[in-house]
């Protein structure tokens, strides 16, 4: 059994449209995938009906929050009730702000001489739930920066860097509530992605246990050997299973789909709490 349980499509910054990642998927072997497009379920309806054979498709969003340290960081959510009112409200909420955010972003960025349109950046984003990577393919058709990864340093994208602008984002103990209450089971997206920006503390981790936590994401392109095997000793102690995905995004990273994978047994121990949605298969 091969499980990736964490993938963008163009409901948000991936450059693939769901019905082509689910038989990219396929293609590279998985017999699981989850699609966890940033807050928001837009791309689910296309990737069940695009759903090939011998794949089963676990529904989920990746959610933008915040803890009570201040640090961002980003919680998966799988197999939540879509209409369940709370929750879409919060995810809402997020995307409404990601517009005024990335606009504000555009304009920074003019202002520090790049010349890119917001309008632009609207048509790469093509109705997906706008974000940085966005402006960065903006900054790379300029000419600005070489890839998009070289927009997302201080000059320009990075967190805290010149170009940078907040968005508005949930509670993390706010969103794993939400996210159970929506019949969901909620995973600590790459907790200590530090190339990102300062990463939460354990004691953030061991509070979000507290709250319902259903696993903890350690095998993660932006985890090094060392972040790994500390929070996989920090999840046993909390009786936690582990996951490992790609966080593909099609042509706007490198990753593969596939590049890391989640343990059977895990997959199985995490999806079981879930009521809201079931794992779609043919
Ligand atoms: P946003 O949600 O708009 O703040 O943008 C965050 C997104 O940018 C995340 O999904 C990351 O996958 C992506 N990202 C962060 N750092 C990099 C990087 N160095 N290169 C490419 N993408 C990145
Ligand atoms: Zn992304
Ligand atoms: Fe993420
Ligand atoms: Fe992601």
């Amino acid at each position: 059994m091969r499980i990736d349980l964490h993938t963008h499509s163009t409901a948000s910054d991936g450059t693939d449209r769901p019905a082509e990642l689910v038989r990219l998927a396929r293609e590279a072997g998985l017999d699981v995938v989850a699609l966890t497009d940033h807050d928001t379920t837009d791309g689910w309806r296309e990737a069940a009906e695009a759903l090939p054979d011998g794949l089963t498709l676990v529904r989920g969003a990746e959610i933008s929050c915040i803890d009570d340290d201040g640090i961002s960081l980003h919680m998966l959510g799988y197999l939540f009730d879509p209409d369940e009112p709370e929750f879409a409200r919060a995810r809402e909420l997020v995307r409404t702000d990601r517009v005024r955010r990335a606009r504000a972003m555009v304009e920074r960025c003019i202002a520090l001489g790049a010349p890119i349109r917001w309008e632009r950046v609207v048509e790469i984003a093509g109705g997906g739930a706008v974000g940085r990577p966005h402006v960065a393919t903006a900054l790379v058709e300029a000419g600005v920066v070489a890839d998009v990864s070289g927009a997302f340093t201080p000059e320009w994208l990075k967190d805290g860097g010149r170009a940078f602008v907040d968005k508005y984002e949930v509670s993390a103990a706010e969103a794993v509530r939400m996210i159970q209450a929506a019949g969901g089971v909620a995973v600590f997206a790459h907790p200590g992605a530090n190339k990102r920006g300062r990463t939460v503390s354990d004691a953030t981790i061991e509070s979000l246990a507290a709250q319902g936590l259903a696993g903890i994401e350690v095998d993660h392109l932006d985890h090094d050997d060392d972040t790994r095997a500390h929070l996989r000793d920090l999840a046993r102690g909390l009786g936690l299973p582990t996951t490992g995905s790609s966080d593909y995004h099609g042509s706007r990273k490198t990753v593969s789909l596939g590049r890391y994978t989640t343990d059977p047994d895990a997959y199985e121990a995490i999806m079981d709490r879930a009521r809201g949605v079931a794992p779609l298969a043919l």
